[in-house]
């Protein structure tokens, strides 16, 4: 398959610009005032400098413009909120989803349809006056159609399932320029390939997903002193592989600086967060934790009945933008020796540099395969580890350092592949850490038939 990525253009001609401003309202060239504003990412420490950037209102835009890039043989990327962010696509065209904002909640049939630049907060806000839920993930500031596209593993993830499978249709300009709607029955091919394969075969313009009946969780974070990080994380390891099936749970070392707006009891110090979400009765939530509560005094217990449209209150995740160094490995087992190795590496005393370091345990729902299948391949992955630091020099060479050590030290109880929402980027080795051979076989081939000119750098991996 062709791959016009490998020209490397490093600016557009007169001509060419000429062509592609005639085609939709927004587009911006590096010398315009507006380009920095569009392109920005969420991950600041991603400087994303395309040849162009387009703001696209509509989806009749997105198809003129892959259709010129098609021509002019010049990569397209696609952002919405730049959570993912992942190399500078300075040979390339950025669309940004931005103002494709539709929200619209089908209440009585408990389904949403969202625009493409639509982020899970607006639609939590959304669907919780009709006591319906999205899947959302930790972080209600990233994208709908990121997330989705990527899997989606949320705080409810082992008793709801990940959010792709709850996808029932996309609007989606594939590579080779044209708009369809795919489905289970509609583009069955491209309908599995969209679910787990991010933006490889084609830029979503709308998506629709199930909404579900929750008014109200019981979740929240206890927050503990880093002091007592190995007995709090020895007991996590113990105590969540026996939780019901109305449990989520995860478990941080966290670093937040004191700033504004952060708790002070956790501000400025190591701490460690238990993350726990509950469906059922809240008693019986209750009862399932009250182990968790006992094992140290507590900085924080933010775990309570909660409205729904607070998901993001359990993880707490930052919401404004900054610079960020991701490193994730999936583990096959999470012992009481693994947390013991995990605390030694990126406890108290470790010199650890990461704001976060994050055991999630998977399972659950997120392991049943769908009745319609996507390429979502990783459902036997038991914990996933996630690393964050800030990606800016000099500091980001000693977080990337330390993350990698972090890997090394679970090494006995590491798993095969990646998340891909956890993996960012679109070389093969991204896509061959995400997906199995059989999959990534399935992807190209998929990919030949809806981007047979290699446009889309999402799906650079797969050529
Ligand atoms: C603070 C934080 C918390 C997170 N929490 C979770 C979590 O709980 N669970 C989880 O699974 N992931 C989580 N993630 C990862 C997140 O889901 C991915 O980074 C996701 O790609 C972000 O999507 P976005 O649209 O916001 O970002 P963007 O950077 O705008 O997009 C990232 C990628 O998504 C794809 N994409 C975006 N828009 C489109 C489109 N219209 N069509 C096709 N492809 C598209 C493209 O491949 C694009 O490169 C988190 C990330 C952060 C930074």
């Amino acid at each position: 398959m062709p791959d016009c990525l490998g020209d490397h253009v490093t600016d557009l001609t007169a001509t060419q610009r000429a062509a592609l401003s005639s085609l939709a309202g927004a587009v911006c060239y590096p010398e315009d005032e507006g380009y920095a504003g569009l392109c920005a990412p969420w991950n600041q420490a991603v400087a994303t400098r395309p040849l162009a950037v387009v703001g696209v209102t509509y989806a009749d835009e997105v198809v003129r413009v892959v259709a010129f890039a098609n021509v002019a043989q010049i990569p397209v990327a696609v952002q919405a909120s730049g959570h993912g962010a992942f190399v500078p696509v300075d040979d390339a065209i950025l669309i940004v989803t931005r103002a494709l904002d539709e929200i619209t909640i089908h209440a009585e049939e408990r389904w949403a349809r969202v625009g493409a630049g639509v982020r899970w907060q607006a639609v939590l806000d959304a669907a919780a006056p009709f006591g319906l839920a999205a899947l959302a993930g930790s972080s209600p500031s990233v994208g709908v159609v990121g997330y989705t596209t990527g899997g989606g593993h949320g705080p409810l993830a082992r008793t709801l399932g990940l959010a792709s499978d709850r996808v029932r249709a996309f609007d989606v300009v594939t590579g080779d320029g044209v708009l369809r709607r795919a489905t289970a029955s509609q583009e069955p091919d491209l309908f599995w390939g969209l679910r787990g394969g991010k933006g490889a075969l084609g830029i979503v313009t709308a998506i629709e997903f199930d909404l579900l009946p929750i008014p109200t969780i019981h979740g929240g974070g206890l927050w503990f002193d880093g002091a007592d990080a190995r007995a709090v994380l020895r007991a996590w390891a113990t105590w969540c592989p026996g939780l019901p099936a109305e449990a989520t749970t995860s478990v941080a070392l966290m670093q937040i600086p004191d700033m504004p707006g952060v708790p002070p009891p956790i501000a400025g110090r190591m701490t460690v967060a238990v993350r726990f979400a509950w469906t059922g009765d809240p008693a019986a939530g209750e009862a399932a934790l009250a182990p968790m509560r006992a094992v140290a005094p507590l900085l924080i217990d933010g775990v309570a009945v909660m409205p729904y449209v607070a998901l993001g209150m359990i993880h707490m995740d930052p919401v404004d933008p900054l610079p960020a160094f991701e490193g994730h490995a999936l583990l096959s087992s999470f012992p009481a020796e693994a947390a013991d190795a995990l605390v030694a590496a990126a406890g108290p005393g470790s010199g650890s540099p990461q704001v976060v370091t994050e055991i999630r345990q998977l399972g659950g729902a997120v392991a049943v395969e769908p009745a319609v299948p996507s390429a979502f391949a990783r459902r036997d992955a038991a914990y996933s580890l996630f690393t964050v630091g800030i990606g800016v020099p000099p500091v980001v060479e000693a977080v990337e350092a330390h993350a990698a050590a972090v890997r090394s030290a679970l090494g006995s109880w590491t798993g095969k592949g990646g998340l891909p929402n956890f993996s960012p980027g679109v070389d093969q080795v991204r896509f061959m850490r995400a997906f199995p051979a059989d999959v990534h076989v399935r992807l190209a081939s998929v990919a030949r038939t809806y981007d047979p000119n290699g446009i889309l750098v999402g799906g650079r991996g797969l050529r």
